[in-house]
């Protein structure tokens, strides 16, 4: 282990020494101060192209029930992208997400939540909010903290970088391989002297693009005001990320004096680009509700959910949630149903072919499963659906694939990977038995014994053994017939081979063949597949 550990060590050191080389010192476009960035634009830009997509998947997907906002929205990032000291990329989108937060990516591309459009009031409000962002990806903040981590990985020597992760639960908790890499560089603070900075200029730039900016300082004042009051929505949000505190609050005020207020508030517009949200908040409260109960009561659940459909037909979420609420009252046909009028109206969120395709399995429809996990796995790869995937691959036969989506799906953590380690160890022990049950030969009273090790969690039966003991020329093969282990078990296997000499015994253990006890690698779901 300790090999392992000082191999992975250097080899991120080598990584941080070259992008030492590549790079080295350069000026910070927004702030022209000299600083060391060891990443260069087109790394920035390749890194937010690379996740902007998975980590909006993993925060909820693009809202899509209002094209109108959304185009509203983008409308204002690109008049304050446009002032930006740096020319990038830059893309803005509404997610549809409840809770109050908004990030950038390195390399400019940006997300608001529809969660944080309700809480502002104004067009110079939600200016302040994307130039705030577009300084982060302008000023290279982004990049900063990935140094900051790749040197943190250094002093951490490989180990997993999951903490913080929980913060977005509903959605992340099954997120395999890189594309969880987005949600640690949008889940991370940047610094207090990278907020001052975001702070200070995104008030230039909105002072450059025309708007008020004592709507900087207004939202400031109320977010300080809502952090008192410590809803969770803000806790979850915008505030693990972005702390409001008096001094910024202070600061703003004071850099008012610089780019003094005066321009657009926009009241008036942001209400109008608004007023769908607002007027179908209570259908999303009741779809939070629903979520919340769906576990304990599905039929009241099921009830709230209609109510929601009822009263925002559009949203594409409220008709995946039906589909997950019949799927838990074990009413499949029901569920693909509610989720092909998810697919009607975004053809384009992980949840929806991933419910669809667990849906299709359990009716025992397996073309059409597969190709729905398939699309979730493009979308975003997750552990329920490699895992479920890797059932039907082994049922058409391909235990190859079987195995790697299986091993994929095993490094995640809880229930799922539990299950995943348990079908990939159903699966491979007939190919190795020698890779789970370990042997030891060792000498008692004369005889020679071995020990034997489940290092699985599931009970094997049928389990042989060949011993050869060579001593003195001669050479003694026995075969040892099957045996149980419990999981976790051992158990100590006479050989019937006695030695008395005085020469060297050398003894070879192989395992021929070991079984699961449970032999059900079928269609076995040892798990709730609708989490
Ligand atoms: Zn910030």
């Amino acid at each position: 282990m300790a090999g392992t550990v000082r191999s992975r060590l250097s080899l991120t050191t080598v990584l941080v020494l070259m992008a030492v080389a590549v790079a080295g010192c350069s000026k910070n476009p927004v702030t022209r101060e000299r600083e060391f960035v060891p990443f260069s634009t087109g790394q920035e830009i390749e890194t937010g192209r690379k996740y902007y997509r998975p980590t909006q998947q993993a925060q909820g997907g693009q809202y899509k029930a209002d094209p109108a906002l959304n185009e509203y929205v983008k409308r204002v990032g690109r008049k304050v992208a446009k002032v930006s000291d740096r020319r990038l990329p830059y893309e803005f989108v509404v997610l549809n997400n409840g809770t109050a937060n908004a990030w950038a990516l390195p390399g400019g591309k940006i997300a608001i939540n529809r969660g944080l459009l309700l809480e502002m009031e104004n067009e110079a409000e939600l200016a302040a909010v994307l130039a705030h962002e577009v300084v982060h990806a302008a000023a290279r903040h982004g990049a900063q903290a990935m140094t900051r981590n790749l040197i943190f990985q250094v002093a951490q020597a490989g180990v997993a970088l999951a903490a913080g992760q929980s913060q977005y639960s509903r959605y992340t908790n099954y997120i395999l391989g890189a594309s969880g890499v987005g949600l640690q560089l949008i889940g991370r603070r940047y610094g207090r002297d990278a907020e001052r900075e975001a702070d200070v200029h995104g008030m230039r730039y909105m002072k450059a693009a025309g708007y008020d900016t004592r709507a900087a300082v207004t939202l400031q004042e109320k977010f300080l005001a809502l952090s008192k009051g410590r809803k969770p929505n803000w806790l979850k949000g915008l505030f693990a990320t972005h702390p409001p505190s008096a001094e910024r609050v202070k600061n703003n005020r004071a850099a008012l004096a610089r780019f003094p207020a005066g321009g657009k508030v926009g009241r008036e517009p942001y209400d109008k680009a608004l007023a769908s949200l607002r007027a179908k908040q209570p259908a999303y409260e009741a779809a939070d509700r629903a979520r919340g109960e769906m576990a304990k009561a599905p039929e009241s659940a099921l009830g709230r959910v209609d109510k929601a459909i009822a009263q925002e037909p559009r949203e594409a979420l409220f008709h995946g949630l039906k589909g997950q609420i019949q799927a838990r009252r074990s009413q499949f046909t029901k569920a693909v149903a509610a989720y092909d009028a998810a697919i009607e109206r975004d053809g384009a969120y992980y949840e929806h072919f991933l419910g669809r395709g667990l849906a299709y399995d359990a009716l025992g429809r397996r073309v059409e499963a597969r190709r729905d996990l398939e699309r979730s796995m493009q979308l975003l790869p997750t552990a329920l659906a490699s895992h479920a995937l890797g059932h039907i691959v082994l049922a058409e036969g391909d235990r190859a694939r079987a195995k790697t989506l299986f091993g994929n799906a095993a490094n995640v953590r809880g229930e799922i990977g539990e299950a995943a380690r348990r079908s990939l160890v159903m699966l491979d022990i007939a190919d190795a038995p020698d890779r789970y049950v370990k042997t030891q030969p060792f000498l008692r009273s004369g005889q020679v014994l071995v020990e034997l090790t489940n290092q699985t969690s599931i009970p094997l039966t049928d389990v042989a053994i060949h011993v050869e003991a060579r001593s003195g020329g001669r050479t003694l093969p026995r075969r040892l017939s099957p045996t149980r282990l419990a999981a976790r078990g051992k158990a100590v296997l006479a050989s019937g081979i006695w030695y008395r000499g005085t020469d060297r015994i050398n003894v070879d253990v192989r395992v021929l063949r070991a079984r699961p006890a449970a032999a059900k690698t079928g269609n076995a779901r040892p798990y709730r597949a609708y989490p």
